[in-house]
């Protein structure tokens, strides 16, 4: 299982720690990766986000793992609505789910953009580089190798460490 985190708004310490607590206890063999500091991907101007990605296996259902995530983001601050990929205190993303599939309206796993997005794949290589993507028959390694010979993303390590 692993999950994408990322935040650009309010006390990013705070956020990232809340999440920690909250789903390491969860987790078997919890690990994360280093932090990144991005640039904004689409939504208005906006200030860079902290990124880091979460993996371990749990006995949890993927949809009760969502229903976690999104009571995480609200304890952290985050207000429904607001702009389209705008702004948030803590956001964060099912990204893999063992080798499952899951496309329901609620949820879609693996989740649909992480095989582009330069920062989910490179806190996910840290910590998961052979994964191999369900239903691509291609890892994270790969599909970063591919990822960064197409994006302009600007990720690099973050000095923080939560
Ligand atoms: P976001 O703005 O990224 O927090 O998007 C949240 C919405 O995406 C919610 O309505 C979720 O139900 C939906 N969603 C679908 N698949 C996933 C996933 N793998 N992880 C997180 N949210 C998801």
């Amino acid at each position: 299982m692993a999950i994408g985190m990322g935040g650009n708004e309010g006390n990013l310490r705070r956020a990232f720690r809340l999440a920690r607590q909250r789903l390491f206890p969860l987790l078997r063999n919890p690990k994360m990766s280093p932090i990144y500091r991005t640039s904004p991907v689409g939504g208005p101007p906006q200030p860079d986000f902290l990124n880091a990605v979460v993996v371990g296996t749990t006995s949890l259902t993927a949809h009760a793992l969502l229903t976690l995530l999104r009571k995480s983001e609200i304890a952290a601050g985050r207000k429904p609505g607001g702009p389209k990929n705008g702004p948030r205190p803590l956001d964060l993303d099912l990204l893999l789910y063992g080798s499952r599939r899951v496309a329901t309206p609620r949820l879609q796993v693996p989740h649909p953009r992480m095989t582009s997005r330069l920062f989910v794949l490179v806190p996910l290589a840290d910590v998961a580089p052979r994964r191999v993507v369900p239903g691509t028959g291609k890892t994270v390694a790969r599909f970063l190798e591919e990822a960064r010979r197409r994006s302009t993303e600007n990720v690099r390590r973050a000095r923080a460490s939560f």
